[in-house]
């Protein structure tokens, strides 16, 4: 099948980029790597009036340092780039070798997986582990989202159809730090069945999973048992898992449970 007609735009500045999405909002999508909205557009699963590229405005992709720590990453920056910064924490690198294959992570954006919001990607979970800040900006202004509640659920979050992400802000986790990622799929480069995201540091516990539930959340209750050094286990009854036929919810608690033993022993606890 063929996209359906839509009109193109190559904007040079955010400026401009913002005022198309006041004068479009919903009706526009933006084009960042196009790993996933080609697809969607061939499928006709996205109809946009407008396709709005994003890839000529200057340092949308930067990976900076921020001077009080943490880093900052463009919406723009492609996971091939954030995988190889020694800026970001070894959770999202060690996250990004599930996404996909080299080709589609040499194109693939942080901005453009956490807009989809596909509640089987990696991304999603890693930010609510490590405690990101998702950076929204329209005409408005920027609106700052923590990752744990940006995620509303199946292809759904808080962003606005007249904003874009912009960037995305990873505070500062010093060097007491552990973190593992985990993930189960039927083969390498395929989206997650499940997937734990686990960062512990001093008296901290933060813990995420991409493919049990429609979106990442924080569980409060499994990371106080893991806190108080219990079986974190029955902790997991907090969640909710999807079901379908290829792996029902039974399967997917099951696979969270493995996971997250197994993390846990991947950072020394337990
Ligand atoms: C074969 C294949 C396997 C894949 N496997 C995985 C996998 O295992 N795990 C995984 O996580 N992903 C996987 N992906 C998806 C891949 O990671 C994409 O890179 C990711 O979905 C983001 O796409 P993109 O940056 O190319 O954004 P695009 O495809 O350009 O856009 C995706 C959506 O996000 C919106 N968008 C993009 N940027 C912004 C922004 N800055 N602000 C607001 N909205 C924006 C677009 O309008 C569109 O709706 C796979 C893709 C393919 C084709």
């Amino acid at each position: 099948m063929k996209p359906a007609p839509f009109r193109y735009e190559r904007p040079a500045t955010l400026e401009a980029v913002l005022a198309l999405l006041d004068a479009h909002g919903a009706q526009a999508e933006i084009l960042a790597g196009g790993q996933s909205l080609m697809p969607m557009l061939a499928l006709r699963v996205a109809r946009p009036d407008l396709v709005i590229d994003i890839n000529r405005i200057a340092g949308l992709g930067d990976i900076t340092a921020i001077p009080d720590g943490g880093v900052r990453i463009g919406a723009r920056a492609r996971h091939a780039e954030v995988m190889a910064s020694p800026l970001v924490p070894a959770l999202m690198r060690s996250a990004l070798a599930h996404v996909a294959h080299p080709a589609i992570r040499n194109r693939g954006t942080l901005g453009g997986s956490l807009a989809l919001a596909d509640p089987a990607a990696e991304m999603p979970c890693c930010m609510v582990a490590l405690g990101a800040r998702i950076v929204t900006l329209s005409s408005r202004g920027e609106t700052h989202h923590d990752a744990a509640s940006f995620f509303h659920g199946l292809y759904s979050t808080a962003r606005r159809p007249d904003e874009m992400i912009l960037r995305i802000e990873i505070p500062p986790l010093g060097p007491q730090w552990r973190f593992a990622f985990l993930e189960e799929a039927r083969r390498l480069g395929d989206y997650a069945i499940a997937g734990v995201a686990l960062a512990m540091g001093a008296g901290e516990v933060r813990l995420a999973f991409c493919g049990v539930e429609p979106a990442p959340r924080c569980l409060p209750a499994t990371e106080a048992l893991i806190l108080a050094g219990a079986d974190p286990l029955p902790g997991l009854v907090e969640l909710a898992p999807m079901d379908s036929d290829d792996a029902p919810e039974a399967y997917r608690r099951h696979l969270a449970g493995v996971l997250l033993k197994r993390a846990l022993r991947e950072v020394g606890h337990g």
